[in-house]
């Protein structure tokens, strides 16, 4: 069975267009197929959404003081603690560039990470000046990935103070991280059992 191709997923997704028959029936037999496109209406929708919702001043204010409260620390963590290396496999930013999309300077990406037994998704989305992510950590066996997994952003820029954020995951491995400024990141999640994964120098744009 040949899978969709990128162009047909990101042509259902963002052209409300009807899909044909093919198309349809495909999604229904494929789950990966299916878990694409899921995710990208899912981007779809982020997009739509910060077209329209300009965040008041109050917000603004509020989300600026929410991270300014977030714990700080100094340094990662401890060497001895076994970590997987994940590994971009998409960007959507970069797929949006081509297609030519812009949404007025509030943009909503779609990243894509992988190592060998989790794929690890994070859409991110503009709320004024800071982003917000929500991510989702799948995972084969789940085994090697017990939720609730802690996630750590650490700010990697030099000229970023040496800022965290840290939340954890519902049981489903999901997580999302408010108010995160405009940078470069590390990004380690710990499992409750096993080796943390370890994304690094993801850009936050
Ligand atoms: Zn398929």
């Amino acid at each position: 069975m040949k899978h969709l191709s990128e162009d047909q997923l990101y042509t259902a997704a963002f052209d409300s267009t009807d899909a044909d028959a093919e198309f349809i029936d495909h999604l229904t037999q494929c789950t990966d197929c299916h878990r694409q496109f899921t995710s990208l209406q899912r981007l779809a929708q982020a997009l739509s959404v910060a077209h329209r919702s300009q965040p008041s001043n109050a917000q603004i204010e509020r989300y600026q003081q929410m991270s300014s409260l977030l714990p700080r620390k100094s340094s990662a963590l401890p060497e001895w603690v076994a970590q997987i290396r994940a590994t971009l496999l998409q960007d959507s930013r970069q797929r949006l560039a081509l297609q030519g999309m812009r949404s007025g300077g509030q943009q909503a990406y779609r990243l894509l990470y992988t190592a060998d037994h989790v794929d690890i998704e994070l859409l991110v989305d503009a709320l004024g000046s800071s982003r917000h992510i929500e991510g989702e950590v799948l995972s084969a066996d789940e085994q090697k990935m017990q939720s609730p997994l802690l996630v750590e952003l650490y700010a990697t820029h030099p000229d970023q103070s040496e800022q965290v954020w840290t939340t954890e995951s519902n049981p489903q491995g999901r997580f999302r991280l408010d108010g995160v400024a405009l940078g470069a990141y590390d990004v380690i999640i710990t499992p409750t059992v096993g080796p943390a994964l370890r994304i690094e120098g993801i850009q936050i744009t």
